[in-house]
């Protein structure tokens, strides 16, 4: 069975472009593995899709005919295409026997896959049948600072706690900024405390009770660098998805009622 790896993270934080070098890797490696485009509002694809939403719905139409904004048109769309998503996993079962990745690029905007019906009802889709992981994308140059690093943990947070599935976490844009302050926050919480202690702000003070909080959390997840510019650190990313999957079959059976 192939493991399907959901793709997630801010916008911006360069998923798509981790999708892209993901795919080159996987190719050279001669690892069979398909993409799937999820993102109905993209201009253009720089990966080839085996399956891509906007073959199915048109985002443009959709806005029109339901009177919506752009956000709304995206929402809208991907909760038509969950409607059919029982012919997505009719086609990936057709080729299932010869994969070994299927890699899905969601929205720009996390929020629209995180807080609408299509998120959870397209992981579940996917977990109660094959093992997911869900990749969280960090842009690690913005991530440099206390404030937000805690702000992108709590959101990555509250998704391990959604969807319940094998989490990883991939630094990117490593080419511009090393992830080793990242690292080090995760797992050695004085060395955060010390970088809050030259802070004194309100929000410092909430982001160390928050901090104690994401102890828990960090325990929970595997976290690499990677650099979809060069391709830094793909073989530790790929390992780190193998992982993954050997966590998801420790915990197989407690997917198996998402299939509903
Ligand atoms: P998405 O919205 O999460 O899909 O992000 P994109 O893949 O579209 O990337 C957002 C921006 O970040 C683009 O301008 C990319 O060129 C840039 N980017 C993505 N990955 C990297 C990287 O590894 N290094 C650098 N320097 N820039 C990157
Ligand atoms: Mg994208």
């Amino acid at each position: 069975q192939p493991l399907c790896v959901l793709v997630l993270g801010m916008a911006g934080s360069g998923k798509t472009s981790v999708v892209r070098r993901l795919s080159t890797y996987l190719a050279s490696a001669r690892k069979p593995f398909h993409t799937i485009n999820l993102d109905p509002a993209v201009k253009s694809v720089p990966f080839m899709p085996y399956i891509d939403i906007r073959d199915t719905v048109n985002y443009k139409e959709v806005m029109k005919q339901y009177g919506l904004g752009p956000n709304g048109g995206i929402v809208t769309s991907l909760n038509l295409f969950s409607t059919m998503f029982d012919d997505v996993l009719k086609l990936i079962a057709k080729k299932e026997d010869h994969l070994d990745y299927i890699i899905f690029d969601t929205p720009g905007q996390i929020e629209v896959f995180n807080w609408s019906a299509s998120g959870p009802i397209i992981a579940g889709a996917l977990a109660s049948v094959y093992p997911t992981v869900i990749l969280y994308v960090v842009d690690t140059v913005r991530s440099n600072n206390t404030q937000t690093f805690m702000a992108n943990m709590l959101y990555a947070c509250s998704i391990l706690y959604k969807y319940k599935l094998p989490f990883i976490i991939a630094f990117n844009k490593i080419d511009i900024t090393d992830c080793k302050f990242a690292f080090e926050w995760m797992q050695d919480f004085e060395v955060f405390q010390d970088v809050l202690a030259e802070e004194s702000t309100f929000s410092s003070n909430l982001t160390r009770s928050m901090s104690l909080a994401l102890e828990e959390f960090y325990c929970n997840i595997k976290a690499c660098g990677v650099s979809s510019f060069t391709g830094e650190g793909m073989a530790d990313l790929v390992e780190k998805l193998a992982e993954g999957a050997i966590e998801y079959e420790e915990y197989r059976a407690e997917y198996e009622h998402l299939k509903e």
